[in-house]
């Protein structure tokens, strides 16, 4: 089954005024189905590459690979981590998780916010699970095919290509980054949270 594009869980003006309907349009419907359609095509060629046993070019479409696979599991996330009418405080045990690992909300708040807005260039600000640390802990993304920490589960991301916010905020990513708190889906979170940590037990 190849992959496919997940459909938005709101209607895709149901994000304003935070988030724009032509942004959200776009994001979604162009720069999300550009990453589907590249992982399936790259799944295609890896798969003809074995059949042939020609991996001449194999560094372009492990790149690929990683590019297209991680654009698409971080746009996924990213979409399910607001929602309309979102934001507050994080609930249950993963505000006390939050209040042990950063000292309080507000503090992580204040790191989360600064690491997105120190991402250079296309990238995302994501808090993670680290089983193996049995931590949270903030990471910034830098060209998602690159940087990655193995081992963590990914909670919570913003995203801050330019193509995210542009349309609406220009140059501004502090502007974004701040409305982007008034759609936190902390229900989503705190769910991710539960079944990452449940692995640890187990
Ligand atoms: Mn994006």
């Amino acid at each position: 089954m190849p992959f496919q594009l997940p459909e938005l869980p709101y209607a895709y003006d149901a994000l304003e005024p935070y988030c724009d309907e032509a942004t959200v349009r776009l994001h979604h419907d162009v720069h999300h189905r550009a990453y589907v359609d590249g992982l399936n095509k790259t799944e295609e060629k890896l798969a003809e590459n074995r059949d042939k046993g020609d991996f001449t070019i194999i560094k372009h479409w492990e790149h690929e690979l990683a590019f297209h696979g991680s654009g698409h599991l971080l746009h996924t996330l990213f979409w399910q981590n607001m929602r309309p009418g979102g934001g507050g405080n994080a609930q249950g045990s993963l505000a006390e998780c939050i209040t042990k690992d950063f000292g309080s909300f507000d503090n992580f708040k204040k790191q989360f916010t600064a690491a997105a807005l120190a991402v250079e260039g296309s990238g995302w600000a994501i808090l993670v699970w680290s089983p193996n640390f049995a931590e949270l802990e903030i990471l910034q993304v830098e060209n998602h095919q690159n940087h990655t920490q193995w081992g963590v589960t990914p909670l919570l991301t913003v995203d801050v290509w330019e193509h995210a916010y542009y349309l609406k905020y220009q140059n501004k990513r502090s502007n974004w980054v701040e409305a982007w708190w008034n759609l936190v889906n902390w229900e989503d979170v705190l769910n991710r949270f539960e079944v990452s940590t449940k692995l640890l037990d187990q």
